[in-house]
């Protein structure tokens, strides 16, 4: 554990305020802290952890928000190690993949899809979700000149230019729009997904691209199974690590494990505390600049270095007054509302049992909702035996007013939708929602330029930082990674160096 409990009271250290408590303002606190800083987090909420919030209730594990993290990046496997987690990490169950609804059924996603690209010639040709012209549209991308330039460029356009109508509403939209908050059409290509602009630079060709990659990933693995195989080669892979994984109790582990070690170090916790602005100081100890933060309710705070973990939107609203540019360009960053209904069913209920984890609904299906996890096939643990746990998505990008809706309104769109489309019978033994009025972050066309244009006016105040999904990665790992960096560069600025950079 990092941090010295009792080292803030130590007079003389400079204070930092924390801005929101989600996982981003936790790891930025938990940070800081380490550095030495004295810190205060402010939260809103009457509860910490943000988007990130688990219940067991009557012996099932609802998740309000993500459910799972990958493991290829550092951030929540990092921080796991960092809190003692690694042993309550929990693998994805094996099974028969997911699925996407099409024309009044679900069809498996072919096989070796990098996300949105065929990466298996086979699969695309055998597949359900596309016609032969859909497919020979999708293959032309073979043979279709790379784009010259570096400009960037929506999804919907590169989509359309490269593989073709029915790829972009049949897999990439669906596929996305549970990750992203912008629609296709308005969403950054080299924000939401670089590493397409890259293959095709590289390669003149996603699918060219995706199929060399396969190759050397075979590769990779066969030299893996030699060295375990081989005399003394032991190790190898972790069998346990799967590309995404959760907590025994779900996500909300991390964030109440999180806030544990932040009270167990000194931070001063403080859900129930709304910040509305943050304003300049003058000059604290040793003549550095310092910030006011104004709360609801009348009180004021005073900071040295401070760290703003909110959705970018509430960051306009609380910097509009100490730096009018800064929070015009952090109102450019939107987001689109999302909802999740948990239900629970006993088995009788489903005509078929549920296969996979689950699958997503394409926005040209014109349903209300978006997709369904099979929490309970997801990961174990999850929901009593001769019991399923669903999750079900409404609102997103293709529909947004579906997920504003009261909580007893998004239960019954859930289960008649479950009901039309599955064939679902009965009454639910479990039903909770919620509704994050900010829920996905909306990277749109010319993201990146936006961010570092932040980035740049905080290169003038060392003592500010922001952190979170708004900004370099909406997943729960580079929320943290964001945290971190931020917590990083305020404490570099307040003892006289650092350069601004949001990351995530
Ligand atoms: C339904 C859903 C499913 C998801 N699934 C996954 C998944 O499976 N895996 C994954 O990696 N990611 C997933 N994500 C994304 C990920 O959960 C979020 O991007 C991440 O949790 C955001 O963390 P954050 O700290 O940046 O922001 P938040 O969690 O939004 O925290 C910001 C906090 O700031 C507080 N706040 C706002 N204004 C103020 C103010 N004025 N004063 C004080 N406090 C304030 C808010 O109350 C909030 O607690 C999902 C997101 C959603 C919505």
């Amino acid at each position: 554990m990092s941090g010295q409990p009792g080292e803030g009271e130590r007079a003389g250290r400079p204070r930092a305020a924390v801005v929101g408590g989600g996982v981003a303002g936790l790891a930025a606190a938990l940070e800081l802290r380490a550095l030495g800083l004295q810190v205060v987090l402010l939260e809103r909420a009457g509860r910490l952890g943000g988007k990130v919030r688990s219940e067991r209730v009557e012996g099932f594990l609802v998740e309000y928000g993500p459910d799972s993290f990958v493991t290829y990046k550092p951030g929540v496997v990092e921080m796991a190690r960092r809190l003692g987690l690694e042993g309550r990490m929990i693998p994805t169950e094996p099974g028969p993949g997911s699925f996407i609804w099409s024309r009044g059924r679900l069809e498996p996603v072919p096989a070796g899809l990098d996300l949105m690209v065929p990466a298996d010639l086979r699969e695309l040709l055998a597949t359900r979700l596309l016609s032969w012209r859909g497919k020979l549209r999708a293959l032309a991308d073979l043979v279709i000149p790379p784009r010259s330039g570096d400009d960037d460029e929506s999804l919907e356009s590169f989509v359309l230019r490269r593989l073709g109508r029915e790829v972009l509403e049949r897999l990439a939209e669906p596929l996305i729009a549970g990750i992203h908050g912008a629609p296709p059409e308005r969403m950054s290509l080299r924000a939401a997904f670089p590493r397409y602009a890259e293959m095709e630079r590289e390669q003149g060709s996603l699918i060219r691209a995706a199929l060399a990659r396969r190759r050397q990933a075979d590769r990779q693995a066969g030299r893996r199974v030699q060295a375990t195989a081989a005399p003394g080669g032991g190790g190898g892979p972790d069998p346990r690590r799967t590309f995404f994984m959760s907590f025994d109790e779900g996500m909300g582990t991390l964030a109440t494990t999180l806030a544990e070690a932040l009270a167990e170090v000194g931070v001063d916790l403080r859900p129930g505390s709304e910040v509305e602005a943050v304003e300049e100081a003058a000059p604290l100890a040793g003549a550095r600049r310092g910030y006011r933060l104004r709360l609801a309710g009348g009180e004021t705070l005073e900071a040295e270095g401070v760290v703003v973990a909110t959705p970018a939107g509430a960051v306009a609203r609380l910097l509009a007054g100490l730096d009018p540019g800064l929070a015009e360009l952090a109102g450019q960053i939107g987001s689109t509302p999302v909802a999740v209904v948990n239900l629970a069913y006993r088995e009788e209920a489903f005509p078929e049992p549920p296969r996979g984890s689950g699958f997503v609904v394409p926005a040209v299906e014109r349903r209300r909702i978006s997709g369904v996890t099979y929490a309970s096939n997801k990961f174990r643990g999850r929901a009593p035996a001769g019991t399923v746990l669903l999750r079900v998505f409404l609102g997103g990008s293709a529909d947004p007013s579906q997920a504003l809706r009261p909580e007893a309104e998004l239960v019954a769109t859930a289960r008649a939708e479950l009901e039309a489309m599955l064939g679902l019978r009965g009454q639910p033994l479990l039903a909770r929602a919620a509704a994050w009025r900010e829920g996905l972050p909306a990277y749109t066309v010319g993201h990146l330029e936006r961010v570092a244009a932040i980035e740049r006016r905080l290169e003038e105040r060392p003592g500010l930082a922001l952190a979170g999904a708004s900004y370099r990665g909406i997943g729960v790992p580079d929320c943290i990674a964001s945290g971190l960096e931020a917590a990083r560069r305020v404490a570099a600025g307040l003892a006289g160096g650092g350069r601004a950079r949001l990351s995530g």
